[in-house]
């Protein structure tokens, strides 16, 4: 089993990124952020809800979004493995993953930290707004979003170092470059 967490500031490229690594290498992949847009395009009672949280640039409380997650996980049948975009985002989330993990027998394989510059963060937000029609990608939400980042999930750089899991790559630069740093990584481990 290849289980691995993506992360990054937001923009920082996570789901383009994943995209390639799950075809790569054949893996199921949960985008936590496309789950909750999926929930509001729907306009369940979950979607409402998230809705609340996203357009304020904030997080999704912990207890709410690691039932989701566990859900997704559990409708995964004979993965290879799991790529996990944009969870955790706290060390809250961290926790309940490694014990989701521990609970079936399994555990992260490997944090790819994706490090980009905050200035070149905001100016691919602020681009992405242009086409994307998400609510959240305007530079006041970005902002918002940003410090939550560096606040809440940031601390998770140094939980993963201890559990002796993290990986930088450098997230700036030719995308099918990071693609190949990245890969090279996951062959390591292999
Ligand atoms: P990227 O651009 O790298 O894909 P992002 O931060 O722009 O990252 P998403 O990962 O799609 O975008 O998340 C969008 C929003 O969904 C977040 O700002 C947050 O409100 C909510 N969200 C997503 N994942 C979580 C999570 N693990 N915990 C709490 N809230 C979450
Ligand atoms: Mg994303």
């Amino acid at each position: 089993m290849l289980n691995i967490v993506i992360f990054g500031a937001p923009g920082s490229g996570k789901g383009t990124q994943s995209e390639r690594i799950v075809e790569r290498f054949g893996l199921n992949h949960i985008s936590t952020g496309d789950v909750l847009r999926a929930e509001i395009k729907n306009g369940t009672e979950l979607g409402k809800l998230a809705k609340s949280y996203i357009d304020e640039g904030q997080l999704i409380p912990d207890d709410l979004m690691i039932n989701i997650l566990a859900d997704v996980l559990d409708s995964f049948k004979d993965s290879k493995g799991v790529i996990f975009d944009g969870f955790p985002r706290t060390i809250n989330q961290a926790e309940e993953l490694k014990k989701m993990l521990a609970a079936r027998g399994q555990e992260i394989t490997l944090m790819l930290d994706l490090n980009v510059p905050e200035e070149e963060l905001v100016e691919r937000l602020i681009n992405r707004g242009k086409s994307s029609g998400r609510a959240d990608d305007n530079e006041e939400t970005i902002r918002k979003r940003l410090d939550v980042y560096y606040s809440q999930t940031c601390p998770l750089i140094d939980w993963y170092k201890v559990e002796g899991k993290y990986c930088l790559i450098e997230g700036q630069g030719e995308m099918n470059k990071i693609t190949e740093m990245i890969c090279e990584q996951i062959n390591i481990l292999k």
